[in-house]
């Protein structure tokens, strides 16, 4: 596990720059940011589960950025859809794809996209949602980019612990010293997720805080669903909630919609909410008071990774071929979380410009 160096990104980006003017002055002047009208670059296939999510969209911006005039970025929006993504993963390799640069909607279906891949001897870059271990292994030129998914529940944990230790005067509303909390959920069987629900709960209790989870559901990542969740729990619980745990900003707004509907965040009436992916409409609710903190996922390297070693790979390359980054035992690719509250905003803010 690796970060990128500030120096290294920025003679990239020159280098790239570059190479694009100077492809430029031979093509037809299109201003397709991924390069997909430059014939002469390698043809990478990419898959985004769905363009519809807050999140992707980051990673997609900074793919496309790594891409240009590296690589003929052919993207593919799988709307939520595993079987229009086999469809989609069928035509890039019938186009020619060099490498692919998968983010599956189902995790279980990578199996079938590995077999595809492997019978015509094409890499598979997998990122954002981790297959299972096995189907790694199974094929030598198969690789994941992302995050190790428990990190970002530990230290989500560790945040709302000492934002508690710190504030439970005023927090713990009825005085029992436990803290009362709802939990929406990302998508159920989403390994970021899954991770995220268990060792936030988890790593609170081994910081010695007493607990009690009044509501636990899933808003599938999405922010209209968790105002629709939020408001029910509210209407049902009232001021018995202490805590609103979000497996993501996209949620941790959505709630705050709800909380603010509820008359939340004027005169006195506070509720500590927190998140994790550090986007910019997050960041601005921390600057004002009206979430607790997040974690930082780092769209922009995640993205930019995914698309180095997709293109590397399209050239026949050691995928890390360039690059400062290293595989671990399961040949991904972790790019690490950080704890992001008001004390540190500017992270969260170089992360996603
Ligand atoms: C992000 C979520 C996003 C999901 C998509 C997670 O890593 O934290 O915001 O919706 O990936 O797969
Ligand atoms: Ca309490």
């Amino acid at each position: 596990m690796l970060k990128k160096k500030k120096g290294l990104m920025l003679s990239l980006t020159v280098a790239s720059s570059i190479l694009l003017a100077a492809g430029c002055s031979s093509s037809t002047g299109g201003s397709e940011s991924s390069g997909e009208k430059n014939n002469d670059l390698p043809a990478v296939g990419a898959t985004i589960y769905k363009f519809d999510d807050n999140f992707m969209s980051y990673v997609r911006r900074a793919m496309e950025t790594a891409a240009d005039g590296k690589v003929n970025l052919m993207l593919n929006d799988s709307q939520n859809d595993q079987a229009k993504q086999i469809e989609q993963v069928d035509t890039l390799i019938a186009k020619g794809a060099k490498s692919l640069a998968i983010n599956l909607v189902d995790p279980k279906a990578a199996q079938t996209i590995v077999d595809k891949a492997k019978a015509k001897d094409i890499p598979v870059i997998f990122f954002n949602k981790e297959p299972d271990k096995s189907v790694l292994e199974g094929y030598d030129k198969a690789y994941y980019v992302g995050t190790t998914s428990s990190e970002s529940g530990v230290i989500q944990g560790e945040l709302i612990a000492k934002a508690w230790e710190a504030n439970k005067d005023k927090w713990d509303r009825n005085g029992d010293g436990k803290l009362q909390y709802v939990l929406l959920k990302g998508e159920p069987g989403h390994p970021d997720a899954e991770a995220r629900t268990k060792y936030v709960v988890d790593t609170v209790k081994e910081k010695g805080i007493e607990v009690e989870e009044l509501a636990l559901d899933t808003g599938m990542w999405d922010a209209t669903k968790a105002t629709e969740k939020m408001d029910a729990w509210i209407a049902k619980y009232n001021d018995k909630i202490e805590f609103v745990i979000a497996n993501n900003d996209g949620m941790a707004l959505g709630a705050i919609a709800s909380l603010e509907k509820a008359g939340y965040f004027s005169g006195d009436k506070f509720m500590p909410v927190v998140g994790v992916d550090a986007i910019p409409e997050a960041l601005d609710m921390i600057e004002n008071g009206k979430m607790v903190g997040t974690v930082l996922n780092d769209a922009k390297n995640q993205g930019a990774a995914t698309v180095q070693l997709a293109a590397n790979a399209a050239n026949g390359k050691d995928v890390l071929d360039g690059t400062e980054w290293e595989l671990d035992d399961s040949k991904a690719v972790r790019v690490p979380y950080i704890e992001i509250t008001k004390d540190n905003i500017q992270v969260g803010k170089d992360a996603y410009k």
